[in-house]
């Protein structure tokens, strides 16, 4: 156990990092953060902060030599540094798991490999064939760049021989993934934490509504049937455990019309659909990362409010005039709003499709909640 009072180096100075640091530091952990960017949004609310490239091994090294334990909030590391790290200090979740998880050819192999249910897919190597990969697939389909892919960039849908070839020339040169376009009911996720002895707990499922392939709202608890809910709930924790998992991982789903769940990608740190967690459960995510790593019991994940519905702030609710910032968004709204909950991440310069921060609204039922948080943003 590594136990309060200790240090925690976390990988990756961001809003993930910075809601981390909080959760340990109120546990009574230091936390060091280890972020190329100076000022970011974790370095600013934990004890230490080094700046350095991910494969500065030296840098690295004397970060190692530092921490108690190391995690990390960030999937985009790359993976061979971190080796001499491991044998300094421990790191939770291992490695491995993050290289797994950081591809998504990788992580759609791993999938297949261990049975676990997942969206159909052909690999296209960097000079391979993408217009066999989509015959093989079939329309429509949607193309994903193999590394380094987040809140949809890096993704072209394919529906017909237009789409087709912007998807050849955008790809050329590039490791890929041809996808079934899977014409869901809805997307859920499942956040799940384990600690080395193999303790696992996971928190109720999310619902997730997506605008332009960014989070936008998160519903708890998700509208799904209840059996539906413990085999996603089952589904993560089986995962967790088949990667030997210790920290926390989010398991992100499509459930299909006929109510079967398919397995989109996977996250092993905090997830942005796990944010109500802080304000509308008895444990939050990042507390359970925090609980995880350091070898502590987990926390009761039970929720604490009936429904609660998770809103994203991007710099669009900032007031622009053309490509000018001209105003704030109006906290005043979601402050005098009881069961609210706001939290900003202190990013110095607001950016369209850049997430700035987050509200928590709870309430006592689903559907009603959200229709309340989409109300309450578009008063922002
Ligand atoms: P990211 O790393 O950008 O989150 P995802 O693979 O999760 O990448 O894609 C972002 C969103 O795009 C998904 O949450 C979903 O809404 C949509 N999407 C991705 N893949 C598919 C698919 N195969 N079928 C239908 N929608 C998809
Ligand atoms: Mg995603």
């Amino acid at each position: 156990m590594i136990s309060p009072g200790k240090t925690i180096g976390v990988l990756g100075g961001g809003q993930l990092g910075r809601m981390f640091s909080h959760a340990a530091t109120r546990l009574g952990y230091r936390v060091h953060i280890y972020e190329p960017s100076a000022k970011c949004p974790a370095g600013e609310v934990s004890a230490r902060e080094t700046n350095a490239d991910y494969a500065d091994a030296e840098a690295l090294a004397a970060f190692a030599r530092a921490c108690d334990v190391v995690t990390y909030e960030f999937e985009n590391i790359p993976v061979e540094p971190l080796w001499p790290v491991e044998k300094t200090v421990r790191l939770h979740p291992h490695w491995s798991v993050l290289e797994t998880a950081q591809n998504r050819l990788r992580e759609k192999n791993w999938l297949r490999k261990h049975d676990f249910p997942h969206v159909p897919f052909a690999e296209v190597e960097a000079k391979g064939d993408l217009a066999a990969a989509v015959r093989k697939i079939g329309l429509p389909c949607v193309v994903k760049t193999a590394d380094f892919g987040y809140d949809g960039k890096g993704q072209v849908k394919v529906s017909d021989d237009a789409s087709l070839a912007r998807a050849v020339s955008e790809f050329s040169g590039q490791r890929a993934v041809v996808e079934k376009f899977i014409d869901f009911k809805c997307e859920c996720s499942v956040i799940v934490a384990r600690s080395a002895s193999g303790e696992v707990r996971s928190f109720p499922v999310a619902e997730n509504i997506h605008s332009k392939h960014i989070l936008d709202f998160s519903i708890v608890p998700a509208r799904i049937a209840p059996a539906l809910q413990t085999a996603a709930r089952e589904l993560a924790e089986a995962i967790a455990a088949r990667l030997d998992l210790v920290g926390l991982l989010a398991v992100e789903l499509f459930v299909t019309d006929d109510g079967k769940l398919l397995v989109n990608e996977m996250a092993p740190r905090p997830h942005n659909s796990g944010h109500w967690t802080m304000d509308a459960c008895a444990t939050s995510q990042f507390e359970q990362h925090v609980r995880a790593v350091c070898g502590l019991p987990l926390g009761d994940t039970s929720l604490t409010a009936p429904a609660a519905v998770m809103v994203n702030i991007l710099g669009d609710a900032w007031k622009w005039s053309g490509d000018k910032l001209v105003g704030d968004p109006d906290w005043a709204a979601v402050l005098a709003t009881p069961g609210a909950h706001l939290h900003l991440y202190g990013k110095a310069e607001p950016r369209r499709a850049r997430k700035m921060g987050h509200f928590t609204l709870t309430g006592a039922e689903a559907s009603a909640t959200l229709e309340a948080a989409r109300r309450l943003k578009a008063r922002l």
